[in-house]
């Protein structure tokens, strides 16, 4: 990138909110799944009006602008492919407001969603869209991504809570979308056009949320099946009990067992389903959901059930599911995660096709994930060699035909971006991506933002 351009950006942002050595620009070239090209230059702005002059540049001497939250993205939407420039929002984290009265928070992008949640329950309130990296992503990567979490099932996801933005277009104007209110219908929902567009059809510089009264109490249940089928009708019995757990989780005989090797929680061999379940509500009303959900899981075959109240109790039944992430590292050291999620009356199909699949492409393929949606991360864990980056490949195109076939869809959460880009054809058809991409085209005529996601060039 010219010399010229770099000190043009740096005057806007101030020089030392610019990141020019190579090292320093070689860690933007990453998310958690993938790496791309390193960013001419990294810049830290700190308000809508500094974002919109740095795009103003990028028309007047065209060059990508990748917007960033916290890199912990799964299909390498924050990662420039050809140069370009980062503008990451760790500058802009503060809570702007928060107000009780109305049920609503105002947050700049950098917010870590943890934060916006503890600082929340101060007052009494509940932000719930919970993905697994909520410690560390931000509400700009979430709101890019429309992240979602274990609470989805009874709260919804991002989406949900997104009340308006700030916006600043790929050529530069401002733009305020959305209500600061319940309800809202002036227009067309721009605001739900944004949330879930990875960074491609504009920057968020302030976000709107919508917040819920907390929770008084959590009731936790472990409940183990020999057979995954049984833990499947375990979750369609629940519902169809009409009862809504604000969590069901489910993870299958591979991950149950490399859970185990790496943190022994002393589980016994062989079993084929785990479901951790979650109320939450009043007091009374927790106990005799929990009581229900028991009995219900016990019919259902299932071989041990503990339940609990106790805060530290469900720590320790969580143990499983929350360390197995990394534990999937022992099996092999690079792991292609997919996130793809189908009707739920079809898990106990898209299970049995995905043990078939280990079998026939000889590499582990784990699944985990909440169940109570129909949402798996199933994770292939492969040798970083070309043998097996061949068969991974396979399996993703596999794994893909079979949600589709049994109504699925390919993202549940993740999003496309790099990773998916090659796959959308599959789900979409070339009408619906033609209307997608005249999108992208009335909002970024000349391609400036977060270029090469999403759509397969
Ligand atoms: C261990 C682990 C567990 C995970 N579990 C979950 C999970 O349970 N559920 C889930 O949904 N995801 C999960 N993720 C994926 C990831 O954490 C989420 O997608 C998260 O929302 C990304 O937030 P981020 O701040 O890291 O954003 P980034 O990865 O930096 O960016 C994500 C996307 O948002 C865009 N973006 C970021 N900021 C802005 C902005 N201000 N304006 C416009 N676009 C912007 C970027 O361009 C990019 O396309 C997990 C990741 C890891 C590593």
């Amino acid at each position: 990138m010219d010399l010229k351009i770099i000190n043009e950006i740096a005057k806007i942002v101030g020089e030392k909110n610019c990141l020019t050595s190579l090292e320093e620009r070689r860690c933007y070239a990453y998310d958690a799944r993938t790496d791309g090209a390193i960013p001419d230059l990294v810049v830290f702005p700190s308000s809508a009006k500094e974002v919109s002059e740095i795009l103003i540049l990028a028309n007047k001497y065209i060059f990508p602008v990748i917007p960033r939250g916290q890199g912990s993205g799964l299909t390498g939407g924050s990662i420039p492919l050809n140069g370009g420039v980062v503008l990451s929002f760790t500058r802009m984290n503060r809570i702007l407001e928060i107000d009780p009265e109305n049920l609503i928070a105002i947050v700049e992008p950098g917010v870590i969603t943890f934060e916006l949640q503890q600082e929340v329950a101060k007052y009494g309130l509940f932000y719930p869209p919970d993905p697994a990296s909520y410690k560390y992503s931000s509400i700009g990567g979430n709101v890019g991504e429309c992240a979602g979490g274990p609470n989805s099932l009874k709260y919804g996801v991002t989406r949900d809570y997104v009340l308006g933005l700030e916006v600043v277009k790929p050529t530069g104007e401002i733009l305020n979308v959305g209500v600061k209110t319940m309800k809202g219908v002036v227009g067309y929902d721009l605001t739900r056009l944004f949330v879930g567009s990875e960074g491609t059809l504009g920057v968020i510089t302030k976000i709107i949320l919508k917040l819920i009264p907390l929770p008084e109490a959590k009731a936790t249940i472990l409940a183990l099946f020999n057979e995954v089928e049984e833990a499947a009708e375990a979750v369609s019995a629940i519902i169809a009990a009409k009862i809504v757990p604000s969590t069901i989780e489910f993870m299958d005989k591979a991950s149950i067992k490399c859970s185990e090797q790496a943190n022994p929680m002393g589980l016994p061999e062989g079993i084929g389903g785990l479901l951790l379940i979650e109320v939450d509500g009043d007091k009374e009303s927790i106990r005799i959901q929990a009581e229900k959900i028991k009995r219900i899981v016990l019919e259902k075959k299932a071989i041990k059930c503990e339940l609990t109240e106790d805060p530290k109790e469900a720590d320790r039944l969580w143990q499983a599911r929350r360390t197995l992430s990394q534990a999937t590292y022992n099996l092999n050291p690079v792991k292609i995660a997919e996130d793809v999620v189908v009707p739920r009356s079809n898990i106990p199909r898209l299970i049995r096709a995905l043990e078939e699949m280990e079998k026939k492409f000889n590499i582990p393929i784990l699944s985990f994930g909440h169940a109570g949606d129909g949402n798996f991360h199933v994770s292939i864990m492969i040798k970083d060699n070309p043998e097996d980056r061949a068969k991974a490949e396979e399996a993703v195109k596999a794994i893909f035909e079979e949600t589709l076939k049994l109504g699925g869809t390919l993202s549940g959460e993740h999003g496309i971006g790099t990773a998916k880009a090659p796959y959308i054809g599959m789900e979409l058809s070339p009408e619906v991506i033609a209307t997608m991409k005249g999108i992208k085209k009335l909002f970024d005529p000349k391609n400036i933002l977060n270029p090469g996601k999403i759509f397969p060039d």
